[in-house]
């Protein structure tokens, strides 16, 4: 049997992981995840993990379903491949877009397939700008995002996300895509409520639009709850606002649902929750919970009609544009979603939950915030509760914690001094207790380490 050293020595010599320093990660050694079973993982020295990541925020109804093993199974022996280019498709892929446009609000009728979300939001960049373009109005090609977004790693992608650290690398973002500041309120809305700063942080947005020309403006882009980001919850008040400034200037809108879709926020999709309606919507992880890569984009009527009625061939597609394994995959996740009623589960128990037992770690002496919205979550770690006073950013405070959790069986993310979760929606209230204790003694041991080292 292979030993832990030896899977380490060969990923060191071989394998460059994606986000990741190489050298130091070789010098550490990686940690092998061996399996899974609902929302636990175990790595190759036996130990048993709480996987409160959802393994990177898809893989929604847990590890080891047998009827998606099922359905990947009996795809793979019927018709592994075929594309959907030579005006051909497959039954899996025909299914999965007519259940698509059940579960999604009424307004999305039509599904582009795409293999991931960083993919999917290159179709976007692609179908807004032919969009205008069949309208007549080529020049509106900006596309607007915010700083801080996440929106995927391809070139679209990255240039769309607001990540400074991936623009240094590679020239981008690429031309006619600028950014505004996000709705953070922790951060940026100090003197203002919750809602007042809602109005404000959308109103950057009308700010922005005016300063490019709402002439070359093609779209606003951003996710409804900003994942990667750090859980960024947005006031109610921000996405009815940015609504009504994308219909004042004619504006397409543009909800990335890779995280906050197929339940996640307690609504089948995140724009549900905060009550817009997006003209496009990028789908990715939660469609397939993560166990065949899926991702793409439902168009919604505006969109859909130009591109039918009058675009004539649209030039985009990919190899695996609709791959049938995957379609079948995520066919029997979507079933297995409605069957088990996890949409309804997250916004009438286990989110309210979480809220409860969650929130109620902003009592902590580290904590500045705790917040939830369905099941995802982020605790700001901060030096002094009373001001809201951050730590200095080099000492990694976020990374000591996410060391404890590590240590102890548990995985949560750390984004800066942000600790977030987003459990798999099969969680139960038990496990919810579980994670929360987990979570408690991680930022006990944090406190204690920061204390000893005279950072507080
Ligand atoms: N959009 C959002 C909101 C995401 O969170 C992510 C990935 N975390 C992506 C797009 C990119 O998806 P992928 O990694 O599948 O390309």
């Amino acid at each position: 049997m292979t030993s832990t050293r030896q899977w380490q020595a060969a990923d060191a010599a071989h394998y460059l992981h994606p986000f990741t320093d190489f050298k130091a990660l070789a010098a550490k050694g990686t940690r092998i995840i061996t399996k899974g079973d609902n929302i636990y993982l175990w790595d190759s020295e036996g130990a048993k993990i709480l996987d409160a990541m959802s393994g990177l925020w898809c893989v929604n109804v847990g590890y080891g379903r047998q009827e998606l093993i099922a359905a990947a199974t009996a795809q793979l022996e019927t018709l592994p491949f075929y594309n959907s280019f030579f005006q051909t498709a497959t039954p899996p892929a025909i299914e999965l877009a007519q259940l698509l446009a059940e579960v999604t609000p009424p307004s999305f009728q039509h599904v582009f397939f795409a293999n991931s979300g960083s993919e999917g939001n290159d179709t976007i960049v692609r179908m807004v700008r032919r969009y205008w373009d069949l309208q007549g109005r080529p020049e509106r090609s900006v596309i607007i995002s915010r700083r801080n977004a996440y929106h995927g790693s391809t070139m679209a992608g990255a240039s769309l996300g607001g990540m400074s650290g991936m623009h240094a690398q590679g020239g981008l973002p690429i031309p006619g895509i600028v950014h505004i500041e996000q709705p953070f309120w922790f951060e940026q809305g100090k003197g203002l409520s919750r809602d007042e700063f809602g109005i404000e942080a959308a109103g950057w947005l009308e700010a922005k639009i005016l300063e490019v020309g709402a002439a070359k403006v093609a779209a606003f882009i951003g996710e409804p709850v900003q994942g990667a980001g750090g859980v960024i919850v947005p006031p109610a008040t921000y996405w009815p606002e940015v609504q009504r400034i994308c219909e004042r200037y004619d504006i397409l809108l543009v909800s990335d649902e890779v995280i906050t879709g197929f339940g996640r926020t307690g609504r089948w999709f995140g724009c549900e929750t905060f009550g817009f309606r997006p003209d496009l919507m990028t789908f990715a992880k939660g469609v397939s919970s993560g166990y065949i890569p899926l991702g793409g984009v439902m168009v919604g009527e505006r969109v859909a009609r130009a591109l039918i009625d009058e675009g004539g061939e649209f030039n985009h597609g990919y190899t695996y544009s609709g791959h049938p394994v995957a379609c079948a995959v995520a066919l029997a996740n979507l079933r297995l979603i409605q069957r088990e009623g996890l949409v309804e589960k997250v916004r009438d128990d286990t989110g309210p939950y979480l809220a409860r037992h969650f929130e109620a770690l902003a009592e902590h002496p580290l904590v500045g915030e705790a917040q939830t919205c369905g099941l995802m979550g982020a605790l700001q770690l901060v030096k002094d509760k009373r001001s809201g006073e951050a730590f200095d950013k080099a000492l990694e405070v976020g990374m000591v914690c996410r060391g404890h959790c590590f240590g102890n069986g548990l995985i949560m993310r750390a984004v800066a001094d942000r600790m977030i979760i987003a459990p798999p929606l099969v969680i139960t209230r038990a496990q919810i207790d579980e994670m929360v204790a987990l979570i408690r003694q991680c930022l006990d041991l944090t406190l204690a380490d920061v204390k000893r080292r005279g950072w507080m």
